[in-house]
């Protein structure tokens, strides 16, 4: 059967989600594309809706985002007043006190094809190794504020990390939205009210408050939590895991800058959630994520108050959520991408990353006009598997702690955990094994920084490593961790590399022009 190519696409929403699709359509099926096909793209967006306002946190694949858009890193950060990440820290989560970092980057090195964390593991029992972190060049590098650019050589020490971004990301969506109109986006303003379906239930149009109708081949919902085209018309069902991510407020509040800018997340557990502390270059970003069965709103920005260490610099903005996912993100002509399909509440700065798992999706199954159901099968499959991952990987935090101070940690210890997660626990637990995901997004030195820093201890070590000389293989952990320890001395603070890059945007922090230039917006 002779198929015919998707002339125009319809997004509808100018978050984060909706900028960023616009942003990789218009360079891979749009105009902007050097390609002979060519599709019109709109993207209809409410001012007056406006967007979450919140998400600051990155995973290092966004720099692949950015490049593969052919966009320039330093003028990236400049437009959104980014920091460079290397990963996030843990204080408070397995007992009060406690303080573990999750770094971007990998710990030792392989011998015979062994993970390192093997051998360090039987190195640790038999008191020759320091902790884990001595192995790792991000954490080091985050924990003594330094930074430098990864290498590509394998055989360097530098090729072991990598680095994200913090950043605003309204100016992300912004900044994006600029770009993106000026290769020939058209973005309309308005409210859609109203979703024409066919017979068969695809979309046939959108009409908008104005009168206007839009009508286009594919539609994106890049709505956020009101998921209005996945939801509000497809239906799609939402499975709800907040059984196992019980928090399902925030509220948010920006401070102004103090101290040095550190090159990490903070992620601090509170008695009902936890508490999120994130440098920008022109302000801090706050906020408390927790459980509203647990504790009140005034509560919850009460404790987030008293832990702030800057002056407020705006009103605090309160959120609601549930975790989890749409079942399918992909029916008949809509593809959900961004809130509309799911969120993971955001300890791990997911969100972003699963909206940029969806868009790479959809271009690598992008469908002709009659919509083949094989593609949207393998989209749907492929962005559970990607959910259902993060969703361990986060709740897995919450749940192998010690804490019984509160009864929301009391609730986190003792709840029962997906299936997947508690055979991963027990292989780690009985055996020290990690099981290696092939696609997944954390893959086994994360897991291994989080089961180390929750606490958790194999009952045995791998038997491989009985064969080895450890004594030997524990002098060349020295040796690497004085490597890391040389290589800290040449680099530069993490400001000093930052500011010879790119000068901040936005100087002015005050609370008035933080005002005027930032608004508030609500979900
Ligand atoms: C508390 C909290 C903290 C977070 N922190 C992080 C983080 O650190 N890292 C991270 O990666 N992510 C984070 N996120 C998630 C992140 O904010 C979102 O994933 C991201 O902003 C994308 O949102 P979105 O574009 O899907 O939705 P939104 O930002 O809500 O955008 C929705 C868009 O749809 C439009 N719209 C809605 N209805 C209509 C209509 N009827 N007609 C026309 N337009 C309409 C709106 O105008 C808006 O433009 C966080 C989220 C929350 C709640």
């Amino acid at each position: 059967m002779a198929t015919q190519a998707i002339q125009k696409i319809a997004i509808v929403g100018g978050g984060t989600a909706g900028w960023m699709t616009a942003a990789a359509l218009m360079k891979f099926v749009g105009t902007a594309s050097d390609k002979k096909a060519r599709c019109e793209i709109v993207l209809v967006e409410s001012d007056e809706i406006g967007t979450v306002g919140v998400g600051e946190g990155t995973l290092p694949l966004i720099r692949q985002f950015n490049q593969t858009l052919g966009i320039d890193e330093a003028e990236f950060i400049r437009e959104t007043n980014a920091t460079y990440k290397l990963g996030i820290e843990f204080c408070n989560w397995a007992r009060i006190g406690d303080a573990y970092l999750h770094p971007f980057g990998d710990y030792g090195f392989p011998v015979d094809g062994i993970e390192f964390y093997h051998f360090w593991l039987a190195l640790k029992e038999k008191g020759l190794a320091g902790s884990l972190d001595d192995y790792s060049l991000p954490a080091q590098m985050a924990y003594a504020n330094k930074f430098t650019y990864p290498e590509r050589d394998p055989s360097s020490l530098l090729s072991t990390f990598s680095y994200a971004f913090h950043l605003d990301a309204t100016a992300y969506a912004r900044y994006l939205r600029r770009r993106t109109e000026a290769q020939g986006i058209k973005r309309i303003e308005g409210r859609v009210e109203h979703i024409i379906q066919t017979e068969d239930g695809s979309i046939e149009s959108l009409k908008l408050a104005s009168g206007e109708d839009i009508s286009a081949d594919l539609y994106i919902d890049c709505t956020g939590f009101r998921a209005l085209l996945i939801g509000d018309t497809f239906k799609s069902e939402f499975c709800d895991w907040s059984e196992w991510l019980s928090c399902d407020r925030a509220v948010a509040v920006p401070t102004s800058r103090t101290g040095e800018l550190l090159s990490y997340t903070k992620a601090i557990a509170q008695p009902a959630g936890w508490q999120w502390r994130i440098p920008l270059q022109h302000r801090t970003g706050n906020g408390y994520v927790y459980s509203s069965k647990h504790i009140s709103d005034d509560e919850a920005f009460g404790t987030l108050k008293r832990n702030l260490d800057g002056e407020l610099l705006a009103e605090p903005n309160f959120l609601r959520f549930k975790a989890g996912h749409r079942k399918i993100s992909w029916i008949k002509n809509c593809v959900a991408i961004g809130l509309s399909s799911g969120f993971l509440e955001p300890l791990e700065s997911t969100s972003i990353q699963l909206i940029q798992q969806g868009i790479t999706k959809l271009l690598e199954l992008f469908p002709s006009k009659n919509i083949e159901s094989c593609l949207s099968d393998e989209f749907n499959r492929a962005m559970l598997l990607e959910y259902e991952s993060v969703r361990d990987f986060i709740v897995l935090n919450y749940h192998a702690t010690e804490r019984d101070d509160s009864p929301f940690w009391d609730y986190c210890r003792q709840m029962g955990i997906p299936q997947e997660l508690k055979e991963k626990i027990d292989l780690y637990k009985r055996r020290g094994y990690i099981i290696e995901q092939q696609q997944a997004l954390f893959l086994i030195p994360s897991w291994l920084a989080i089961y180390t820093g929750q606490h958790l201890v194999p009952e045995k070590v791998d038997p491989r490593v009985a064969g080895f000389d450890l004594p030997k293989l524990a002098e060349r952990a020295a040796e690497l961790k004085q490597q890391i320890i040389d290589a800290l001395d040449k680099m530069a603070s993490n400001n000093e590399e930052l500011l010879r890059n790119c000068a901040p945007n936005h100087n002015d922090a005050s609370p008035q022009a933080y005002r005027n230039l930032y608004g508030q917006s609500r979900i």
